[in-house]
């Protein structure tokens, strides 16, 4: 589900190669905010464009097995994270819509007996536009999902179909329609670039999101990425000077309509941004639970990535054997710079000197050339104590994210 292109970023980052850290080389005064992020890793059907961790449900899903899982595996996290407060919850997938209100009420009771929630958390849950779903939207409330991320992605039946999704523009509808009476939190998720679609049927899906008043909308290219079955039989796609028409024309419908662009891809009403997304960006930390599920934790003298087990029965069977993490490592201090930036940069508004110096525990002046050179080729621009994007940047965010690369391209050995 696209709304997850932040835990996307993340995959890429802790797919790297494992550090070489010598411990005691850097020093962490105190740690980030903390998120919890719990992955469900099944779908009804997997969508051709879809790279996420997520497995077609063939059989029952062992729903009560899972949420067992999850909770040992937040027991056996506790004491990575003692003492520390938890500021959001995420649940993301695959679907997790697809699970009983019952089911997230067991496993945010666990989560708020075994760590300290802070009072205003936010709490979102993804969910998919499907009838059996939205009837359970009121019963996710009641458990205590206070926010609401809904795959819309169009409202058009061609473009839906041809995305290869279960539901219709009815039941996207249908769907906002009964979250709007249950959650006054609620992002929708929109996609363009979609085969065969023109400018006007791309704003068309944008009016129609609006006309909802959502708080918060995500609106993502169409991509084709690898190992998907758009990969290997790609559609046709509008090409790129009618994509980036496409994306400035959002950019000034959502302007108008008074939403804040704050990241690549993100847009919100005044203090509705994700509290959550915007953890990940600015470099905070989170423990990932669940199959396949990444974390970031920052401990005093190193910066620790983890992944647990990808495929979902495979998770389970590691559970039960308490063995919940894949692979382990502490990041290079040397890959640190690129990791926050690949975050940070993402964020319009940029971020403050001082934040990279608390999150990286290393000082501006270790990438004083680096910043040179993307100053010098105008992707960003430096006033005292803040760096931010410029709009090249913004829109050339891979040639900028290339600066900070310790290896850069056509300089691998
Ligand atoms: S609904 Fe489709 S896009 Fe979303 S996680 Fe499932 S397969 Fe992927």
């Amino acid at each position: 589900m696209p709304d997850s292109k932040a835990a996307r970023i993340i995959t890429i980052v802790a797919h790297g190669k494992p550090g070489r850290l010598a411990p005691g080389q850097l020093e962490f005064r105190s740690p980030p905010p903390l998120s919890l992020y719990v992955h469900i890793p099944w779908c009804i059907r997997k969508c051709p464009y879809c790279d996420f961790n997520s497995h077609e449900a063939r059989r029952q899903i062992p729903e009560a097995d899972y949420i067992a899982a999850l909770i040992a595996d937040l027991e056996s996290a506790l004491p990575l994270i003692w003492g520390r407060k938890v500021s959001s919850i995420f649940f993301g997938g695959g679907t997790p819509s697809l699970f009983s209100g019952q089911s997230l009420d067991t496993l945010l009771t666990a989560i708020r007996t075994l760590v300290p929630l802070l009072p205003d958390a936010e709490v979102t849950l993804e969910a998919n536009p499907g009838t059996v779903e939205s009837e359970k939207f009121a019963a996710f409330r009641d458990a205590g999902i206070n926010r609401l991320s809904l795959g819309i992605q169009s409202f058009n039946p061609a473009h839906l179909k041809a995305l290869g999704r279960i539901h219709n523009g009815n039941d996207a509808r249908r769907a906002i329609e009964i979250a709007t009476r249950h959650f006054d939190n609620i992002n929708l998720d929109l996609m363009y670039g979609l085969p065969e679609q023109t400018l006007a049927q791309a704003m068309d899906d944008v009016d129609a999101a609006l006309a909802y008043a959502p708080t918060h909308l995500s609106c993502y290219q169409l991509t084709l990425e690898a190992n998907t079955a758009f990969a290997a039989a790609p559609p046709a796609l509008p090409d790129p000077d009618c994509c980036a028409d496409m994306q400035d024309a959002i950019e000034a419908r959502l302007a108008i309509a008074g939403f804040t662009h704050y990241e690549t891809s993100a847009f919100a009403q005044t203090g509705r941004h994700c509290r959550h997304n915007v953890n990940y960006w600015t470099f905070g930390d989170y423990l990932g639970i669940g199959a396949g599920a990444h974390g970031k934790l920052t401990l005093h003298n190193q910066v620790l990535r983890q992944m647990r087990w990808k495929q979902p029965k495979q998770y389970l069977a590691k559970v039960a054997e308490a063995t919940f993490i894949d692979n382990e490592f502490a990041v290079d201090s040397a890959d640190l710079p690129f990791e926050f930036m690949m975050n940070a940069l993402r964020l319009n508004q940029g971020f403050d000197v001082s934040l990279f110096e608390a999150r990286t525990a290393l000082p501006l002046v270790s990438i004083e050339n680096e910043l040179r050179q993307a100053e010098a080729c105008g992707l960003i621009v430096r006033r005292p104590g803040h760096i931010a994007p410029t709009e090249l940047g913004r829109h050339h965010l891979n040639r900028l994210l290339e600066c900070f690369l310790t290896e850069k391209p056509g300089n691998t050995p």
